[in-house]
């Protein structure tokens, strides 16, 4: 263990750091047992020293080794929760947060009153808590409140390694506030937990600490693993080969359902089958593994016993952040399925997080198909085989268009090392890779931080709120980039969030925060959609615009009947199913005025209509909607009608779950208020006389992109085609096409959108277009219709 004797100067004072007692935990003993055999307890004197000694530690250890569960606890013993302060532990997935609090609390014999959980939604945080689990955006947000976080004594920043966006500020944010706590005599600890050895851009950052913190490296008692890889040239129909095995790690939800269901079709309630293909099983699945024959490998050992599992979970809540919806992950990214085979069939499947750590029945393997939500948070006792298909799925955005895609990329090796390692936990296991040594050599060494790919606007308003005006200052473990950075300012500038800067005067990037902006700050969404909220309050839209944002936060709010069918029967099903959809989607897009608030009119009817319905599981499934995101939904509305009541105290805006629909003048209301939130999203439609090429036909023209871009065939204004339309986001598919589309006039644009006009004389140019050079509107400035003030609703803060 590398000590830090180099101290920061008048920030340290070892007697304040010294915890007072020692408190004692009364554990069961069959936890004791368990904890004992942990490795991380072997180290607890010099962690807990490094911890005295030091500001902040940096904890590395392998997955599983019980930095999560026990750091916490002895933190809690040393009595750093005993004079008031709590231990504060960040989660960059919310079931984390809440799996961890509740193990936690079992293991310390508390309540959950004491070892405690917050995530966006929900928690059981009390006056008496004393370990908190959160996840990451939680405290980011406590932070605007208290910037000294006064009511911890310690933070444990924990799967660091992931470099979610919010983690990395967090440690950047919390690199200034532990100093300043210890200096002005309120003692605080950082402890940076991170599952690889790769932890150079926090302590070798110097931006960060200028000392930099001791490392502890937890080594675990890690079992061989037999890493086999494939020798034939890139498998891409890596699902067919996955399934020889039990498999773990897959891309997304479509695959995890795919291969779920030949596993049961292939170990279907029948005993004593006969084995085909290369899927041999022999007489009992409880006493061996149907054997893998990946081509010229050896087959998996057999007769292994009841030990043998497989790894995998799922994760029931969509992923992102708390802070930041629209950009947290596709839910498609979290996503496992834990199948029991028992006696050659499968006897029962489970999709419950709680249900993972349960062993299965005696005499059955459990195997559990996940996506990479298994990789390191969680820890699934006695887990023996692992399959790993070397790919994982990515939200990818292009910089400079904003378009984003999903993409199936290839892991890093770090990834990889780490789905092989879960097999080796309690005996030597094996690792089954789905590509060849030479693809593995070709992958980078480790996952690129999540802040490098994805657009910042919401983290550059945070921190302007934090009044961090030179983002560009600040000490990100890693910076995103500058141009990043710019078009997140340019971005806040013009929804007014931001002060414009004076031309050629203050330099770029160091723009303040506007009321505007400060109000927008409050509410926990991008900052495009904040900006539609802070406009709500007019001709009593509030209430609407409320769900339209919720809605569009929370992905896929309808169910997917286009997905792979697993049988003829089941496809006919979906295709009754699909046609009731579409039928609902029409009714639902209204009539007159309403149609032309297109997708998001779409999203405001179903919400309605399943709130009207009761928001029942049943109506859901006949009518298509997705019933987790409905709830979901539900949850959203109170809680950003509760920010609204927050920021503007006379608001007075409630949830009415069963409101009536919007009136005509409040639809035309809520366009301009979209326009408003969404002016950088337009696009126009190519008129005939311009179509130079075919593939331009039906298309429309962007400020940004050289080609065309499309209205999907289920959106609402497929067939109604309007001139100018702004867009939720493009996804890039078979096409490039606009998702959540809602038509605007184009004789608003001049006077909603200034900043992105280009003026001209009437007589020049009497009808809005794009002009080509500058990417704006170009238009004339004579339009009278316009209803939506922008002056802002006095705000009290
Ligand atoms: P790390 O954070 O280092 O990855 P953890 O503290 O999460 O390790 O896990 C330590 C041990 O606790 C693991 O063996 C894991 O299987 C076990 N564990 C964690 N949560 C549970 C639970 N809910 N039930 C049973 N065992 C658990
Ligand atoms: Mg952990």
């Amino acid at each position: 263990v590398k000590k830090d004797e180099d101290v920061r100067e008048g920030t340290h004072k070892k007697e304040d750091c010294k915890p007072a007692v020692f408190i004692p935990v009364d554990r069961l003993p069959e936890i004791q047992e368990a904890r004992l055999r942990l490795p991380i307890l072997a180290e607890e004197q010099v962690i807990m020293e490094a911890v005295r000694e030091n500001e902040c530690v940096v904890l590395c250890g392998e997955t599983g080794s019980g930095k999560t569960t026990q750091v916490p606890q002895f933190l809690y013993e040393a009595g750093y929760a005993s004079s008031g302060g709590i231990i504060g532990v960040t989660e960059p997935r919310r079931v984390a947060a809440i799996s961890m609090s509740h193990r936690v609390a079992t293991e310390m014999n508390l309540p959950s009153g004491v070892v405690s959980y917050q995530i966006r939604y929900e928690g059981n945080v009390t006056e008496n808590t004393k370990i908190k689990f959160m996840t990451d955006g939680v405290l980011l947000k406590e932070i605007q409140k208290d910037f000294l976080l006064q009511k911890y004594r310690v933070v444990i920043i924990d799967e660091a390694h992931e470099r979610s966006v919010y983690t990395d500020i967090l440690i950047g944010l919390l690199s200034r506030i532990v100093p300043l706590r210890n200096k002005k005599g309120l003692p605080m600890k950082l402890i940076i937990m991170s599952a690889t050895l790769r932890v150079e851009d926090f302590t070798e950052n110097k931006r960060l600490f200028r000392t930099p913190p001791p490392v502890i490296k937890v080594e675990a008692r890690q079992f061989a693993v037999t890493v086999h890889f494939n020798k034939r040239t890139p498998v891409d129909n890596y699902t067919g080969e996955a399934f020889r095995g039990i498999l773990v790690f897959l891309t997304g939800q479509a695959e995890v359902h795919s291969v779920c269901r030949r596993l049961r079709k292939a170990f279907p309630y029948r005993p004593h089958r006969e084995h085909t293909g290369s899927v041999l099983c022999s007489q009992s699945l409880s006493q061996s593994l149907p054997r893998i024959n990946l081509d010229s490998y050896s087959a998996l050992p057999a007769d292994e016993g009841d030990e043998d599992r497989q790894a995998g979970i799922d994760d029931d809540y969509n992923e992102g952040s708390d802070l930041e919806l629209e950009l947290g992950d596709h839910p498609d990214s979290d996503h496992g399925e834990r199948l029991i085979f028992k006696n050659e069939k499968i006897c029962s499947s489970y999709c419950s997080i709680q249900l993972v750590f349960r062993p299965p029945p005696a005499g059955a393997r459990l195997c559990v198909i996940a996506t990479n939500v298994a990789e390191t948070s969680l820890t699934i006792p006695g887990v023996k085989y692992v399959v790993d298909c070397g790919r994982v799925k990515k939200r990818f955005y292009d910089r400079v268009t904003g378009v984003s895609s999903f993409k199936v990329t290839w892991i890093s090796q770090a990834s990889a090392n780490q789905r092989a390692g879960r097999a080796g936990r309690t005996e030597p296991g094996h690792c089954y890779r789905l590509y060849s040594s030479a693809v593995f050599g070709d992958f980078s060494l480790f996952s690129e931080a999540e802040i490098t790919r994805r657009p910042v606007d919401d983290l550059v308003l945070q921190m302007k709120d934090l009044n961090i005006e030179k983002v560009v200052n600040f000490p990100f473990p890693t910076p995103p980039s500058s141009e990043a950075l710019i078009s997140a300012e340019q971005l806040l500038i013009s929804l007014g969030a931001l002060e414009e800067p004076p031309r050629h005067g203050r330099a770029r990037l160091s723009c303040p925060i506007t009321p505007l902006g400060r109000a927008m700050a409050a509410f926990p969404v991008a900052p495009r959609y904040a900006k539609m909220l802070a406009l709500g309050r007019q001709q009593g839209c509030m209430p609407y615009i409320i769900t339209i944002v919720a809605a569009m936060t929370v992905r896929e709010i309808f169910e997917d009947y286009d997905r792979p069918a697993g049988s003829e029967e089941e496809s006919t099903k979906m295709a009754g199913k699909k046609a009731r959809s579409v039928q609902m989607r029409r009714l639902w897009a209204g009539q007159g005025q309403s149609v032309q608030l297109g997708d998001l009119m779409v999203l405001l009817g179903a919400v309605g209509a399943c709130e009207f319905a009761g928001c029942t599981h049943q109506f859901c499934e006949e009518n298509g909607l997705r019933y987790k995101a409905m709830l979901e939904i539900r949850r959203l509305r109170g809680q950003l009608t509760n920010a609204v009541n927050a920021v503007c105290s006379d608001a007075g805006v409630y949830v009415d779950n069963q409101m009536a629909p919007p009136t005509e003048s409040q639809v035309l209301c809520l366009r301009q208020i979209v326009l408003a939130g969404l002016g950088d999203h337009i696009a126009r439609r190519v008129q005939a006389e311009e179509l130079l090429d075919p593939k331009w036909r039906n298309g429309y023209k962007t400020p940004l992109l050289d080609d065309p871009v499309f209205i999907h065939p289920s959106s609402a204004l497929h067939k109604t085609l309007p001139e100018f339309v702004v867009y939720q986001e493009i996804m890039e598919t078979t096409k490039m096409y606009m998702r959540g589309v809602c038509a605007v006039q184009a004789e608003w644009i001049p006077k909603l959108l200034p900043q992105y006009c280009h003026f001209s004389a009437p007589e020049e140019s009497p009808a809005p277009w794009f002009c080509p050079l500058s990417g704006r509107v170009k238009c004339h400035q004579q339009s009278t219709f316009y209803r939506v003030s922008w002056k802002l609703p006095a705000i009290e803060m």
